[in-house]
């Protein structure tokens, strides 16, 4: 029984719909449809299939290897389900990458269609007719576009208002600010001789506070440093880089400076 009002509304154009039924029946997403606020629905695209065997796919014209996911039953799921406000998104590995931002911006949106690829991939005309964007979860080859889905799915929902319990939580993850996390630490205190921060350990919460911050901006530094060009800077943050950058200076060799010999 839905509880609230569904914010978002995500179609799911698949051959194989019980790999999404399955992907989005547990845990957080799983709580987030019962309790109404977003809806996931896998639409069987062999349903659009054409002629006695709901075919779907066809040879490549030109030959090769493989075979090319035919127009029309896509363009029929898709328009089963379409309506004004709908944002039409092909899962392909030459789309444009997915990331943070992204997940951002579509979980604003109130209905997406994902619409999965299999074998070598879509007929280039489905892109055109149903003006769609393409979307790529990184540079690898999946053998289909379910698991792709799943993935924009978690990312994106987990950002729809009321799906995380704690709504702090989506603002302080990795890639929120532009940054990685700081380190996290849960009781013992000690485990196998590796202790936690003192600060962590305070109870002083701008000091915690701070801290994560700057292991933030650290880490960042030491693993992601592309990120830190698109990171939302703020003078806090500029002055804790500054400090970030000066604890990791090299300490004087002895013997080095004016005048020493
Ligand atoms: N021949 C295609 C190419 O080289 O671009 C790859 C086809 S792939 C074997 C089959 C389907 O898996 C694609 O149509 C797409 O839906 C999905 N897929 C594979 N890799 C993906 C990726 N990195 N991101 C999103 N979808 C992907």
């Amino acid at each position: 029984m839905a509880e609230r009002a569904c914010r978002l509304r995500i179609h799911v154009i698949t051959l194989f719909p019980e790999i999404v039924r399955v992907g989005v029946s547990c845990s957080i997403l799983g709580r987030a449809r019962e309790a109404g606020i977003i809806e996931v629905e896998p639409v069987d695209l062999r349903s659009f299939g054409e002629g006695p065997h709901l075919v779907v796919d066809d040879y490549p014209y030109g030959g090769g290897p493989g075979m090319v996911m035919k127009p029309g039953p896509v363009c029929r799921a898709v328009r089963a389900v379409y309506n004004e406000d709908s944002r039409i998104i092909l899962l392909t590995p030459q789309g444009r990458r997915f990331d943070q931002q992204w997940a951002e911006e579509m979980s604003r949106e109130s209905h997406l269609v994902l619409v999965c690829g299999r074998y070598e991939g879509f007929d280039e005309r489905i892109r055109e007719v149903l003006d769609a964007e393409e979307l790529s979860v990184g540079d690898y080859v999946l053998t289909g576009g379910e698991v792709a889905a799943l993935v924009v799915i978690e990312a994106v929902c987990r950002l729809v208002p009321g799906v995380v319990g704690d709504p702090r939580a989506p603002r302080e993850d990795s890639f929120a600010r532009g940054l990685l996390e700081a380190p996290r630490y849960t009781r013992p205190a000690d485990f196998e001789g590796h202790g936690v921060p003192e600060v962590l350990l305070s109870g002083h919460h701008e000091r915690v506070r701070r801290w994560r911050l700057r292991r933030s901006l650290l880490r960042t530094l030491q693993r992601r440093p592309d990120l830190l060009a698109g990171a939302h800077w703020d003078a806090e943050m500029r002055r804790e880089m500054r400090m970030v950058l000066e604890e990791l200076r090299p300490e004087p060799k002895r013997g080095d400076g004016a005048g020493a010999r």
